[in-house]
């Protein structure tokens, strides 16, 4: 059985104190409410992942995520963050190639690449983001988007280092949107991705890898999305921001 995930990336939001305090209803709802074996993921920005991280300590069910890291350990990048910095914090994911990261820090495949090894030999696990845009869909290529993000962003690894590869489908038009993708539009693309990996490492891995689904995702439409065959959680943006909602998505899986 694969493991299913709700993960929330705040994205640039939340000060210091506020972010303490809706982390700290995520985590007493999350201890009161949440029956099933699904993990749940905070990204925060990084200036809270440390006091985050001291938080959660003691939760099995809660773990914390970075929302970028620069590929090399450390050296004169100013303003930069590297994944072994991240993990020391107690971090233990890292979500790569986010649609914004590509859009407005030109991050290419080549580039997530090599975060990607940074993130794997730091000991940490990558949450690595794939969708097309509204035109690539309307052009109907995005099939062959998602394949070239997997070839070129991911795919260059072992079969061991996959297995630590969490995947998020999040297609660029569904992201803040309102506009969800239906189920049936986020399983074909889930069940297409696991073939692809299934092509590049076997039946075995492809069964074993989680894929969540990303844009626009609510406590209204993850039940629906969730219950897709392929589809094994969700990375949440905007409903990540508040307590009741993010744990309501969390529940689907109770
Ligand atoms: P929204 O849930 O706000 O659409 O954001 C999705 C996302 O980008 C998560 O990484």
């Amino acid at each position: 059985m694969r493991k299913k995930i709700v993960a929330g990336n705040w994205k640039m939001n939340m000060d210091y104190t506020s972010g303490v305090s809706l982390f700290s209803e995520v985590i007493n709802m999350v201890n009161d409410e949440v029956r099933g074996e699904q993990e749940v993921v905070v990204c925060p920005p990084f200036v809270h992942l440390h006091s985050l991280a001291q938080l959660a300590n003691q939760n099995v069910k809660i773990s914390i995520g970075a929302q970028n890291c620069h590929q090399a350990e450390s050296g004169a990048y100013t303003g930069e963050v590297s994944s072994s910095m991240i993990q020391s914090v107690g971090a233990k994911y890292v979500i790569l190639g986010h649609s914004e990261r590509r859009q407005y820090f030109g991050e290419t495949n080549e580039l997530l690449a090599k975060k990607t090894d940074a993130v794997i030999k730091t000991g940490l696990l990558p949450i690595f983001c794939i969708g097309e845009t509204l035109e690539e869909r309307n052009n109907n290529i995005h099939f062959d988007v998602i394949k070239r993000q997997l070839t070129e962003g991911v795919f260059h690894l072992g079969a061991e280092d996959f297995a630590k590869v969490v995947l998020a489908y999040e297609p660029v038009w569904a992201i803040g949107t309102g506009v969800t993708a239906s189920k049936e539009q986020a399983q074909e693309v889930h069940a297409y991705i696991r073939k692809q990996i299934e092509a590049r490492y076997g039946d075995a891995v492809a069964e074993n890898t989680t894929i969540l689904y990303g844009g626009s995702c609510n406590p209204k439409n993850a039940p629906e999305l969730f219950s897709q065959p392929d589809i094994d959680g969700g990375l949440i943006g905007g409903a990540s921001l508040k307590s009741r909602d993010f744990t309501d998505i969390v529940k689907v899986f109770n």
